[in-house]
């Protein structure tokens, strides 16, 4: 792309002024006595004003000098008293001049214009690889106010701005003719406008404005409706670009007419114009700023900084994919070339859009990449002894024989325990594929070799529940187990918490405010991680800070999609348990709608007098917390009253004191209560093999993984198992064959989607993929709040390619150059830092 010299810009300017002059310095001769000859000067300068704007961004001051002279001939007309007319045209005298002035200055504003920008302009850091801290306030045309609007976007400094990419692209790279225009095509025109007429109609405050458009070849009309602002846009004389489709017009087709879809004024300059001639990039708008708007600075931005643009990928990486320079990419990405095609830009499959996405992915990978090697750098202070006889009273003990996929991790995690390097592994398996198991045969070993275990799980129903399915196995094999609740009284913590000092109490289950709270262990040698997701990405910082270096093992039965596990667990190693325990049933999923309610509660009453139990979920989402509590409390006390009447039905849910939740929960284990109403607090772990049926209401509000994870609370023992999603949408079609998949009209669309993905798949993973794929990383289980990167061109539901190729790049490259201190690595070392090293805690690279 050529890019116009600056002076190129402060000549179209002068050319302006000059122009808008003419008729100014006319009206104003001889004391004002011409004002009457020129017709329509108020809105010539207003069409003119807006033109100049339009085409370009400029300084704050310049600008506001542009919307005063606007102001002023906003009303005029010969009406007004004659001295008025005098003080305005004075006026704008003065401003032209000041504009004058200070375009002669160059691209900098006089200082008598406003003093502020000259000195920020001063003060501007100019350097070849600043734009990153370069703000976004200090560049042509953003003012302060304007600054605020990019800023409330996320957009601070000139170079996330150049990385705010279009989101659509308009092919107005062919312009028709006017003469080949036929109803029902749809084209791009440029033209003059010949005729604009504002006119009222019948109906109260209605305004139709009919503009003629001319170019060489013939007219055509556009009709405006209520957008008498128009007007002052489409002034006789102006260069006009519509578009649009064609129709035949109301006087049978001698002028045709177009539904005006986009419109743009050209600048009269007619040079390669930004908005027409060209395809034509459409920014997301925002207060403040149009598309149209962010065009012109992003094209401003783009001459004077893009030779700036940082290029982190090295030539080789580039070469190796035949990715275009850093410089190029965003030009093209911003202004593509006439030729590109509109539908691979949108879909962001072009190379630009592709070099882009791979390098923000390639970035991560390399931070990703260096803090696996700083962990794996830690020595361990630690020795396990993996062959401890405490492994084989295990298995003595144990009820069952490990499947082969629990063994396969088992030995994974030993050998990591034996290695002279820290263990930092992430255990992957769906619900009930058994993973506690397995993290047990970890805690044998620690404990076997005179350390301390910490099993740290998300809820205190959770821990409780560890706790209690796990002591009768360690105390079996000698081990002492502590459990550590918010819930336990003062003595008796206290009491606790001397044995975990002194090195007593051997494993010590709790939540993660076991690590949080300076809880003080005597020889931390694990810490076992349970439900991962909820704790964030970065556990091992919390531990490392509090002084202990112990292996880590994360567990998660969150199907994560392989693209996400990469980007999220990086630096883990990862273990997946990928069978489940012989003997499971799989659960039957049925889905109703509104309509089918009484068929719903039928199937749970059913199973409750086969002597199984049941959950009832009901969602609890943050925002309308309060509210959706007190639905499940008065649920809880209809349900117990009519369907339930004949069982006993408790209520669970994360308000409750923790006293009264572990009693219902031991009174639904020991089957006391029948039916379980809870909110999401049962989403993971709890395991009660007797419970065959999980109803969930408004299965819509859930998201697919949370659902599978509910479903997974039932078909944990013998019985054949039910999970009924219930929503409030009515599905039932007219006239559909029996049988509960079937959809119609009323749910939405997506949501039914999402729900069928569950009734067609038992496999998390095969969920969990569905699930990216509708709802997008960014919302995949509110994966925000856990610190997963958000992306300005990567995408990982269709970059999965791109994904896998930066990882093994990156992972490469930190194998040959650990600290990327070559000297082609230091743009790379510099942007990984600026990205990631507060996120990832990363340490400084030397
Ligand atoms: P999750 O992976 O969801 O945490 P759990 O560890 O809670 O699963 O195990 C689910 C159930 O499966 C538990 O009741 C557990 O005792 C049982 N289980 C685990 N491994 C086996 C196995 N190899 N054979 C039979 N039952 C098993
Ligand atoms: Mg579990």
């Amino acid at each position: 792309m050529e890019r116009p010299a600056s002076s190129d810009l402060s000549q179209a300017l002068t050319e302006w002024v000059r122009r808008v002059s003419r008729p100014i310095e006319f009206a104003s001769r001889d004391d004002c006595a011409h004002v009457g000859a020129v017709r329509n000067l108020g809105s010539f300068v207003v069409a003119q004003v807006l033109n100049v704007l339009s085409a370009h961004v400029y300084p704050a001051a310049l600008e506001s000098r542009l919307m005063e002279l606007r102001e002023l001939f906003a009303d005029f007309h010969a009406g007004l008293p004659a001295q008025e007319q005098k003080q305005r045209l004075e006026r704008a005298r003065a401003i032209l001049g000041m504009l004058k002035r200070a375009n002669m200055v160059g691209s900098d504003i006089e200082p008598g214009i406003v003093g502020k920008t000259m000195n920020e302009s001063s003060a501007r850091p100019r350097g070849p690889h600043e734009l990153w801290r370069l703000p976004i306030r200090f560049a042509k045309g953003v003012g302060p106010k304007r600054a605020g609007a990019l800023e409330r976007i996320g957009v601070e400094t000139v170079e996330q701005a150049l990385w705010c990419l279009p989101w659509r692209y308009e092919d107005r790279s062919r312009i028709v003719p006017i003469a080949q225009l036929a109803p029902g095509l749809t084209a791009t025109v440029c033209g003059t406008v010949v005729q604009a007429q504002l006119k009222g109609t019948r109906r109260r405050g209605m305004t139709v404005l009919e503009v003629v458009l001319q170019d060489r070849t013939g007219r055509i009309r556009g009709v405006f409706f209520n957008q008498a602002y128009l007007e002052q846009l489409f002034v006789v004389g102006a260069q006009v670009m519509w578009s649009g489709p064609v129709n035949p017009g109301r006087d049978g087709g001698t002028v045709l007419q177009m539904d005006v879809q986009q419109y743009d004024v050209v600048d009269d300059g007619a040079r390669a114009s930004l908005h027409v001639g060209r395809i034509v990039p459409v920014y997301h708008e925002t207060k403040g700023w149009t598309s149209r708007q962010m065009r012109v600075l992003i094209h401003g931005l783009l001459d004077e900084y893009a030779a700036n643009l940082d290029e982190p990928l090295p030539v080789s990486v580039r070469a190796k994919h035949g990715f275009p320079r850093i410089e190029d990419a965003i030009r093209s990405a911003h202004f593509p070339d006439k030729a590109a095609d509109v539908q691979k830009l949108e879909r962001g499959l072009t190379r630009a859009h592709r070099r882009l996405a791979f390098e923000e992915l390639f970035v991560l990978q390399v931070a990703l990449a260096q803090r696996q090697r700083q962990v794996k750098d830690e020595v361990k202070g630690i020795r396990f002894d993996t062959t401890t006889p405490m492994l084989k009273r295990l298995s003595a003990k144990l009820p069952f024989k490990l499947t082969a996929a629990q063994d396969r991790v088992v030995r994974e995690i030993l050998r990591d325990m034996a290695a002279p390097r820290p263990m930092n592994r992430l255990i992957q398996g769906d619900v009930g594929s058994g993973k506690t198991v397995v993290a047990l045969h970890a805690m044998a070993v620690a404990c076997g070799s005179g350390y301390q275990a910490a099993l740290m799980a998300p809820t205190e129903i959770l821990a409780e529940q560890h706790a209690s399915s796990l002591r009768p196995l360690l105390e079996a094999i000698g081990i002492m187990p502590v459990v550590l609740t918010s819930g336990a009284r003062t003595s008796a913590r206290g009491k606790t918490l001397a044995d975990i000092a002194e090195g007593r109490a051997q494993v010590v289950i709790g939540t993660h405010a076991i690590i949080q709270k300076g809880v003080k262990f005597a020889r931390l040698g694990l810490a076992v991680v349970d439900e991962q997701h909820k704790f964030g990405v970065l556990q091992r910082k919390t531990l490392t800070e509090k002084g202990y270096r112990p292996d880590v093992l994360v567990m998660t039965a969150t199907p994560i999609p392989r693209t996400l596990a990469m980007t999220v667990y990086g630096d883990l190693d990862v273990s997946i348990i990928d069978a489940l325990p012989p003997g499971r049933k799989p659960v039957k999923t049925w889905l109703f709608g509104a309509s089918e309610r009484r068929k719903a509660y039928q199937l749970v009453v059913d199973q409750l007098k086969e002597g199984r139990q049941a959950y009832v979920v009901f969602p609890l989402v943050e925002e309308s917390e309060k509210i959706d509590l007190k639905a499940a409390i008065q649920a809880a006390e209809r349900l117990q009253r009519e369907e339930f009447a004949a069982f006993r039905v408790g209520l669970l849910h994360g308000r409750l004191a923790s006293k009264e939740k572990d009693r219902t929960m031991a009174e639904f284990k020991a089957g006391t209560i029948q039916v379980l109403v809870a909110t999401t607090v049962v989403e993971v772990g709890v395991d009660v093999p007797n419970a065959s049926v999980m109803l969930v209401e408004h299965a819509e509000r859930f998201g697919l993984a949370q659902l599978h994870q509910l479903r997974g609370r039932v078909g944990r023992g013998e019985y054949q198992s039910h999970c009924v999603l219930l929503t409030t949408h009515d599905m039932q079609a007219r006239g559909r064959p029996s049988g509960p998949t079937l959809f119609a009209e009323g749910a939405v669309p997506s949501s039914r989607q999402r729900l069928e993905a569950l009734v067609r798949s038992s496999d998390g993973f095969v969920i969990a993929e569905e699930d990216l794929k509708i709802r997008g990383p960014g919302e995949f289980l509110g994966v925000r709040q856990w610190g997963m990167p958000e992306f300005r061109a990567a995408n990982l539901v269709r970059d999965a390619d791109l994904l896998q190729q930066a990882r093994q790049e990156a992972f490469a490259l930190v194998q040959r150059d650990p600290a990327l201190s070559a000297p082609m690595h230091r743009v790379l070392r510099d942007v990984v830092m600026r990205r990631w090293q507060a996120k990832l805690d990363l340490g400084g690279v030397s």
